[in-house]
C-alpha cells in the first residue's frame, strides 16, 4: 500500500468514524472556546455591535491550518449572533445555481459559511462578489437569444469562509471581508484544557499529567488532541485500570508512532530526506514532495506549517532547509554535514 493511503492517526483532517464526535465535541459558544484570546476578544466586540445595531455581522475570513477551529468558530458566530446557519464548501458550489439556491434561501442576517472558500471555481466567485458588497444577485435566465439577466436583491447575511490556504484567495475575495482572522496553533496548555473538557464530556478518566502528556504530542492542533485522547482511551482501558496517566498516554502514544514531539512517521521522512538526500537542503518543495511521496499541496499545507512553527524546518527563496534541531532529532550530526558544505 502507498504511503498516501494510510490514514496517519496525527492528520488533521477528519478521519472517517470522527464527523460525530467533532460534532459532539464542538463547543458551542465563545466562552467555551478555548484559547485565541486576541480573536475572541475581537469577535466578541463585532457580535455585540451587529446585535445591538440589528445588522448582519460583516463578512468574516478565517484562516489557518486544519483542525484548529475555523468551522467550529462559524458556527458559534452563528450562535451567538441568534441567527439560522447554512454551511457548504467551495467545491460543492459547481454552478452558479448551487449559489443562487443558497443565497435566495437564507434570512435576513443569516450566516452563510463556505469552507475550503479558496476552492471556489471563478465564475460562481464572479457571482459571490456582488452579493457579498451590494446584496445582490445578477442571474442569467434562459439561453441564446432570450437570454437576459435579473437582478435579485438579497437580505443582509453574513458570509463566513475557511481556509486553508489564504495565499490561494484572489485579491477582490479577500479585499470584500472586513474580518480577517488568523487562527494559530494552540499552546500545550490550551490543548491540556481542551482535552480535560473532552474528556468529561465522553466521561473518560484522566490524569492531570495523563492529559498533558496527551497536549503535548497533539501538534497543536484541538482536532489531534481529541483523536489521540480516544485511542490513549482505548489503551487504558484494555491494559489498564482505565484512567489515562502519563504512563500510559507515553507508552500507548509511542506504540501509535507518534513521538514525544508529536512527529509521526512522515515527518520523520520529510526530515530524515531533506538532510540524506539534500544534505539538509535548500530544496524546492515540488522536489521534495516527489522525494517523499505526498503532493506538494498536502506537503505545503499540513506537514510544513507545524515543521516549521516547532523549529524543525526553515522557508528560505531558495527551498526549505533542515534546522538543527532535525539534525539533533534525526540523531545525525549536523557539524559534520556542514563541514562536508564547506569543502
Ligand atoms: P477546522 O474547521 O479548522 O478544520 P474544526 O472547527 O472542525 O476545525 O475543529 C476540529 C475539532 O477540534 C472539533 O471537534 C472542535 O470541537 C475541536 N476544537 C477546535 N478548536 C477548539 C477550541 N478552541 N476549543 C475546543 N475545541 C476545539
Amino acid at each position: 500500500m502507498n504511503m498516501m493511503d494510510e490514514p496517519r492517526i496525527t492528520t488533521p483532517i477528519p478521519l472517517e468514524d470522527e464527523q460525530q464526535f467533532d460534532q459532539s465535541l464542538r463547543p458551542k459558544q465563545l466562552d467555551d472556546f478555548v484559547g485565541q484570546q486576541k480573536l475572541k476578544d475581537n469577535l466578541r466586540v463585532f457580535i455585540q455591535a451587529a446585535r445591538e445595531r440589528n445588522e448582519a455581522l460583516d463578512h468574516v475570513l478565517f484562516y489557518g491550518p486544519p483542525g484548529l477551529g475555523k468551522t467550529t468558530l462559524a458556527h458559534i458566530v452563528a450562535h451567538e449572533l441568534g441567527v439560522g446557519l447554512k454551511v457548504t464548501t467551495g467545491p460543492a458550489l459547481e454552478r452558479p445555481g448551487d449559489l443562487a439556491g443558497i443565497l435566495t434561501s437564507l434570512q435576513p442576517r443569516d450566516v452563510f459559511f463556505i469552507d475550503e472558500i479558496h476552492r471556489l471555481n471563478k465564475v460562481v466567485e464572479e457571482y459571490l462578489y456582488p452579493a457579498m458588497e451590494d446584496f445582490n444577485l445578477d442571474i442569467v435566465i434562459d439561453r441564446g437569444p432570450h437570454a437576459r439577466s435579473v437582478s435579485l436583491q438579497l437580505p443582509p447575511f453574513t458570509l463566513i469562509g475557511a481556509t486553508t490556504r489564504a495565499g490561494l484567495i484572489t485579491a477582490p475575495m479577500r479585499s470584500r471581508f472586513g474580518v480577517v482572522n488568523r487562527l494559530d496553533y494552540y499552546q500545550p496548555d490550551d490543548l491540556a484544557t481542551i482535552v480535560r473538557r473532552s474528556a468529561h464530556i465522553l466521561s473518560i478518566e484522566a490524569e492531570e499529567t495523563g492529559i498533558h502528556e496527551i497536549a503535548k504530542r497533539s501538534r497543536g492542533t484541538p482536532r489531534i488532541a481529541n483523536r489521540l485522547l480516544r485511542r490513549v482511551r482505548d489503551f487504558a482501558q484494555v491494559e489498564g485500570d482505565n484512567t489515562i496517566s502519563a504512563g500510559t498516554a507515553a507508552r500507548s502514544l509511542e506504540k501509535l508512532d507518534v513521538d514525544q514531539n508529536g512527529l509521526d512517521e512522515m515527518d520523520k521522512r520529510i526530515l530524515s530526506v531533506i538532510v540524506d538526500k539534500f544534505k539538509g537542503g535548500p530544496v524546492g518543495v515540488s522536489t521534495l514532495a516527489v522525494a517523499v511521496g505526498e503532493d506538494s499541496g498536502t506537503l505545503e499545507e499540513i506537514y510544513e506549517p507545524f515543521l516549521i512553527m516547532e523549529g524543525f524546518l526553515r522557508r528560505t527563496p531558495r527551498g526549505r532547509e533542515a534546522t538543527a534541531l532535525a539534525y539533533q532529532t534525526l540523531g545525525v550530526k549536523h557539524s559534520s554535514i556542514s563541514q562536508q558544505k564547506l569543502l
